[in-house]
């Protein structure tokens, strides 16, 4: 269990409770009581289909296997073996006959023989500078296999980049520059390993159209993604993955989008009669909080601040006390400028932070350097470590325990986030602030993430301010949200936090999408572009939060 919430608590159980009557061999071990595959996804010509699961259950080694750069061992696993050592042609008979008779038994036979071409989007795009140099036109012109280039750039935004150094771009701007450089190129199967992180809601979107081109023009698109509303609209399918992070995972049937995913926030797969989470993941529609509700914890003036071609304003504001604040807007428009205000780590060209208080900040980049175990990170940077509440609150929910004898400068993305998030919960503070702290957590971590601040700031009686992109997350723990409008990189204007409802139908209007509520589950989805729902919500002006 988890240990946040008393009774229903939807997050008491991570990890499968019930297993599937029998597994069957795995498709991969790694090693001697190392992480098992068992299954594999199915292959679908003109469509994509969706990988959805927890960190650590497999999913890019799924994808290593499928594009050839793991032959699976099928448990088999011998000390020393590498590999592609010297039995390679023997490795990939024993695959070939193990799956034969199935779609995959062809595939991997082409696979082998290289008959086929695979087109891998990696998950770490921070590691893109190390091996490609250049800027970014020689890059994209030199892959245009497909004679692509002009849609692909316009779809993703990157016409004002093409000079620039592939080694100087933002995490964001790679993102999408390796996202075309794969749709630029011609193969016959496209995975997508979390193609999502670093982009705002407008660049997802944008990414979801573009990836979707593909299956357009017949090519079979696999991609893993962590954000629902996102993985929702690019998916045709989507297999989920389940078992135990870094010990075992399985590899579901094959589901439609929409029942798949409300299948995972259920918590229950039907067809493998296996239970995933104890009770489900609860959306609850707030009816919007009244002006005058509650008491501020902290209020500001109009704030201005100036860099070099770049200004922010931010209408004056408050934040009330047990409330959870969600700030969301484009990258580049000034969010992270405006949490540095309320942090204090910068001041403001005109305008104040009216109440002297005490915040608590985890800053939208986190760093590593830092040399030690996690638990010394901890004694160091987590004043209430050793506590009851924290062992409670905090360690049990961000899963520490199993962090702690790593080094810190070791950790994974989601790993340090977790580590970063929870140290931050840990501080005396009277608001909360975090910068974007869903980026590289799975579903699961990013909604428990949700939970253990909504219980810390009612515990303590203080509030949160929440910068993140992921809508589904945003829709789970906000209580009001501010927008943040303007042209990226040039002029951002933030609104005072005010509703949620009031806060989306400004953003989404400026970004011409709709949002509709799943029937069943509650949770958010974008409309098709078009669609009737889309054309009758706009026509009303109710671009979110329809019943
Ligand atoms: P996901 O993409 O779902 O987060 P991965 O497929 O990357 O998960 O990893 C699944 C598990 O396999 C993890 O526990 C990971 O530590 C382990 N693993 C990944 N690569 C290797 C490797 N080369 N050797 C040993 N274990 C590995
Ligand atoms: P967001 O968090 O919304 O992505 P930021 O607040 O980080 O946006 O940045 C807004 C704009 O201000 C960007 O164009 C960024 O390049 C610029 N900017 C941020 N910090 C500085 C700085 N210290 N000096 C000059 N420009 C900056
Ligand atoms: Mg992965
Ligand atoms: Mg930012």
């Amino acid at each position: 269990g988890c240990g946040i919430c008393t009774n229903r608590c939807p997050f008491s159980a991570i990890s499968v409770i019930n297993l599937p009557e029998a597994l069957e061999e795995p498709i991969h071990r790694y090693g001697q009581n190392m992480f098992e595959l068992f299954g594999l996804p199915h292959l679908s010509e003109g469509s994509v289909v969706g990988i959805l699961g927890p960190n650590g259950i497999g999913k890019s080694t799924i994808i290593r296997i499928l594009s050839g750069e793991l032959i699976p061992n099928l448990g088999n696993w011998e000390e020393g073996e590498d590999n592609f050592g010297a039995n390679t042609e023997n490795k990939w008979e024993n695959v070939i006959n193990h799956f034969k008779g199935s779609q995959l038994q062809t595939y991997f036979k082409n696979l082998s023989k290289g008959k086929i071409k695979v087109i891998h989007k990696p998950q770490m795009v921070d590691q893109l500078p190390k091996f490609v140099k250049g800027n970014v036109k020689d890059l994209l012109t030199g892959v245009d296999e497909r004679n692509q280039l002009g849609n692909v750039l316009e779809i993703l935004d990157l016409k004002n980049i093409l000079n620039r150094e592939i080694a100087n771009l933002s995490g964001g701007e790679l993102q999408r520059v390796a996202i075309a450089a794969s749709v630029l190129r011609e193969g016959d199967f496209y995975y997508f390993d979390e193609p999502t992180s670093w982009l705002d809601v407008r660049q997802r979107l944008n990414a979801v159209k573009v990836i979707k081109t593909l299956a357009g023009a017949g090519k079979s698109v696999m991609v893993i993604e962590h954000d629902l509303a996102t993985l929702d609209a690019i998916s045709d399918n989507i297999h989920i993955l389940y078992g135990q992070a870094g010990a075992y995972g399985v590899v579901s049937q094959m589901k439609g989008v929409r029942v798949g995913i409300n299948a995972y926030i259920n918590g229950f797969l039907k067809e493998e009669n296996v239970r995933i989470r104890k009770n489900p993941i609860e959306f609850s529609i707030r009816p919007p909080t009244p002006e005058d509700e509650g008491t501020a914890i902290v209020s500001y003036t109009h704030l201005k601040k100036s860099y070099e071609g770049f200004s922010l304003s931010a209408e004056a504001g408050e934040v009330f006390h047990d409330e959870i604040v969600t700030a969301f807007g484009s990258n580049g428009i000034g969010k992270t400028t405006f949490a540095k205000i309320l942090a204090d780590v910068i001041k403001p060209d005109t305008g104040e932070v009216e109440e002297d208080i005490k915040i608590a900040y985890k800053p939208q980049y986190i760093v590593s350097n830092f040399d030690g175990r996690v638990e010394d990170f901890l004694y160091m940077n987590a004043p209430s470590y050793g506590s009851n509440i924290f062992k409670t609150e905090i360690m049990k929910p961000f899963s520490l325990e199993e962090l702690l004898d790593k080094q810190v400068n070791e950790l994974s993305g989601g790993e340090l986030q977790r580590l970063a998030v929870a140290s931050t919960l840990s501080k005396e503070a009277e608001i909360y602030l975090f910068d974007e702290p869903t980026a590289f957590l799975d579903v699961e971590q990013r909604l428990i993430a949700g939970r253990a601040i909504r219980k810390i700031i009612e515990s303590k009686n203080a509030a949160s301010l929440i910068i993140d992109h992921d809508i589904v997350f945003i829709d789970y723990i906000s209580d009001r949200a501010m927008v943040f409008q303007g042209e990226p990189g040039i002029e951002g204007i933030a609104t005072k936090p005010t509703d949620l409802r009031t806060s989306m139908n400004t953003f989404l209007k400026d970004l011409n999408i709709t949002f509709r509520r799943d029937k069943e589950t509650k949770r958010p989805r974008v409309n098709k572009l078009d669609s009737y729902l889309d054309r009758e919500q706009k026509e009303s002006g109710e671009f979110y939060y329809l019943k």
